[in-house]
């Protein structure tokens, strides 16, 4: 099979529906979809007719609404087509109401407090704009997940609530510049995905791997990522031979898989996709980050997404690429080559300046997590401060408009927009800022702090509310002006000055930076515990209700279940600590310790020199007792982490006082690691793991 006969091979697209409905139902189905709208409950049991034939041709015989509740993976709950008939036998059915709402029993999954045990009862609704798949046998239809009261309880209603409130004020824009034919903005997105992959024996032999996604113990190996060699470089077979399976098995559900590397860690590799519409994009990741673990097992691996696998070695990050289009394919963040162009071009890329100025907060919570606190500010990603990177070029030109003076690329004239042409700008993205949060590419923007294990709808229903909600300021003012190109140009200059202070184009890796950010009056929001509880700031409470993306409650209920997710997943990583520490590495020391001890019995009585043997013995028998009452005392901890009282109280109880215990008992750990006899020492050491293809 070819390629292109392959791609979206089990996807109801649009072509299998042109094919598989009567002419009407498609219409007003595409039409629906063209729109971002709900499903038309009238043609729904059609729809659900022909989705249903497809499926079972296809050897479906289940279907499982598919959603994303606050836990970051999916959900989904199998139910046959299967129908009894009167001769006690069966026919394949599914009707409109099983396809437009379906009711998962929701009780167990996370609601921050927002749903009394009594209405334990969520349901979900297809999103049309996203395609039905199959995968293994099981028809799966992407929804939205609501309590029957309304409130949203997953990630995907608030994407979709932020991407209609983007659309609406992208267009009252887009007006104002005499574009009369868009009919809908989108924003698209393209996430580059970075993961690790490892032998399976070797997870295997990891608990905290296991239990954790990450290893908490682990010396560092003789050569880890120091000559770079595995960067861009040559792909092992045998990681080949999964990537090759991988882009096959994207293909067939429709995932634009394009490019794929090795990135700088050994053992970690890249896969990134062609951009798409956003919440499409999103369930795709979604899907991608699956793939990647079922694939990996196929062959005998393990696929880590955790953000820190491995202390000392690079972590894994997504990068989400962001821009706007319009149904007609004009991306609003291409400088285009005429005045008007520009003009507009500018405004919309002034709204992103203030956007994340202004919400600076928002966006580094987005990515907060106990798992992305060990990159961010560590010089592999960005800093916990949130800025963006423009590029000289186009720095300059704002600051000429800014300053009322000569752009100097432009044969020294003042540029007045609206008026006069952009200069070209360097569209070239080799030498880009690659240590910048949030950097202009050209035509779209790279937010580049998220964690690889995130789903990008948290990001992505920020970028949109907030450059939603400048756009609306900005229709505001600008719907009313006499002179339109005049109020133009002076609400760029006006909103550029007020939030330049965002705008940083050198080092973010660097102490001068982090002092220069405090001296701007920017964010530093170093850890997980720091950040959440900005999300209930007022000025964000009411961002949220003014564009209809969250009410209050539903803000501080989402909240509550970050910080508790991220307080369960230290207490877990402490648990397992614990349990490794004095299962595993404890007596695997003594036995060694136990063994050198006799040696050095043997010895004396030949009178040989015991030097080494007894060096090795004082450290090992010191360390080994400071390691196991360091895991008293984190059980200590722990236990008294559960009198905090609430979420946020917890959050900082961990954050203060139980992860410096935590690498304190490491430290111990990974010297004895280095001093005791190889076959000794419990489980696989980095280096075995990290070359383990
Ligand atoms: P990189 O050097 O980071 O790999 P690329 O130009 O290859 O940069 O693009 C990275 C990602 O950005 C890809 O997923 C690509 O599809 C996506 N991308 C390109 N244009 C857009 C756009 N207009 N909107 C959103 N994402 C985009
Ligand atoms: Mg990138």
């Amino acid at each position: 099979m070819t390629v292109p006969e392959m791609f979206g091979e089990n996807v109801f697209n649009l072509d299998v529906m042109r094919e598989k409905m009567p002419k009407d139902i498609f219409k007003s189905l595409k039409k629906t979809i063209d729109e971002g709208k709900p499903l038309d409950g009238s043609i729904a049991g059609a729809v659900a007719h022909a989705m249903k034939e497809w499926a079972v041709e296809k050897g479906a015989t289940h279907y499982t609404h598919w959603f994303q509740p606050m836990t970051g993976v999916t959900a989904e709950k199998h139910d046959s087509f299967i129908s009894p008939t009167q001769d006690g036998k069966v026919i394949m059915e599914f009707s409109g109401k099983e396809l437009v709402v379906g009711e998962p029993d929701a009780s167990s999954f996370p609601s921050g407090g927002m749903r009394a045990t009594f209405e334990a009862r969520g349901y979900t609704a297809w999103d049309p704009t996203s395609f039905a798949f199959i995968k293994e046998g099981t028809l799966y239809i992407p929804t939205a997940f609501y309590s029957y009261t309304g409130e949203v309880l997953d990630k995907k209603a608030p994407l979709l609530k932020s991407m209609e409130a983007l659309n609406k004020q992208a267009l009252r824009i887009l007006r104002l510049f005499g574009n009369a034919s868009a009919k809908r903005v989108v924003p698209t997105v393209g996430a580059e995905q970075e993961y690790f992959l490892i032998d399976r024996k070797m997870y295997d032999a990891r608990k905290d791997l296991i239990y954790t996604g990450r290893t908490l113990f682990g010396a560092k190996p003789p050569k880890g990522q120091e000559l770079e060699d595995h960067y861009f470089g040559a792909i092992k077979s045998r990681v080949s031979a999964f990537m090759h399976d991988l882009d096959r098995e994207l293909w067939k559900l429709g995932i634009l898989a394009k490019t794929k590397h090795n990135e700088v860690a050994p053992a970690q590799h890249e896969l990134a996709p062609i951009f798409s519409i956003t919440n499409v994009a999103c369930d795709q990741n979604q899907l991608m980050m699956e793939t990647m673990k079922r694939v990996a097992a196929r062959h005998g691996m393990y696929c880590l997404l955790h953000e820190k696998p491995f202390a000392g070695i690079n972590g894994s990050g997504k990068h989400n690429n962001w821009s706007m289009s319009t149904d007609t394919g004009l991306n609003l963040l291409d400088p285009g080559s005429t005045p008007a162009e520009n003009g507009q071009f500018i405004l919309f890329l002034v709204a992103v300046i203030k956007a994340v100025d202004e919400y600076q907060d928002l966006l580094r919570l987005t990515v907060a997590g106990a798992g992305n606190d060990h990159r961010l500010g560590s010089n592999e990603a960005p800093p916990a401060i949130v800025s963006i990177f423009l590029g000289d070029e186009l720095t300059a030109v704002l600051e000429a408009l800014d300053h009322d003076v000569k752009y100097e690329g432009r044969g020294k004239q003042v540029m007045k927009l609206g008026v006069d042409t952009l200069p070209d700008l360097p569209k070239d993205t080799t030498d880009r800022n690659r240590t910048s949060p949030f950097a202009f590419t050209g035509n779209k923007f790279e937010f580049r702090m998220l964690g690889s294990t995130f789903s990008i709808a948290g990001p992505n229903i920020i970028i949109n509310t907030t450059v939603a909600d400048t756009l609306r300021a900005f229709a505001d003012e600008l719907e009313g002006a006499e002179d339109f190109n005049a109020a133009l140009h002076e609400l760029v200059v006006k909103t550029y000055r007020a939030h330049k202070r965002i705008i940083f184009n050198g080092n973010n890796y660097t102490d001068e930076w982090k002092a220069e950010a405090a001296r701007r009056g920017l964010l530093n929001l170093a850890n997980t515990a720091d950040a959440l509880p900005h999300f209930a700031a007022k000025k964000n409470i009411e961002l949220f209700e003014r564009n209809a993306v969250f009410t209050e409650r539903e803000v501080l209920s989402r909240m509550d279940i970050m910080l508790d997710n991220y307080a369960k997943v230290l207490a877990i990583e402490g648990l397992t600590m614990i349990e490794m520490a004095k299962e595993d590495i404890y007596p695997s020391v003594n036995a060694y310790l136990s063994d050198v001890c006799d040696l050095i019995g043997k010895k004396k009585a030949l009178r040989l020199s015991v030097a080494a043997e007894e060096e090795v013995a004082k450290k090992l028998s010191a360390a080994n007792e400071a390691m196991y009452f360091k895991a008293n005392e984190i059980d200590k901890l722990l236990i008294e982490a559960k009198e905090c009282p609430n979420a946020e109280a917890a959050a900082k109880f961990f954050a203060g006082k139980v992860i410096p215990v935590m690498q304190e008992l490491r430290a111990y750990a990974d010297e004895m690691e280095l001093t005791t006899a190889k076959k000794y020492w419990p489980f696989p050491t980095y280096g075995e793991i990290l070359f383990s293809i």
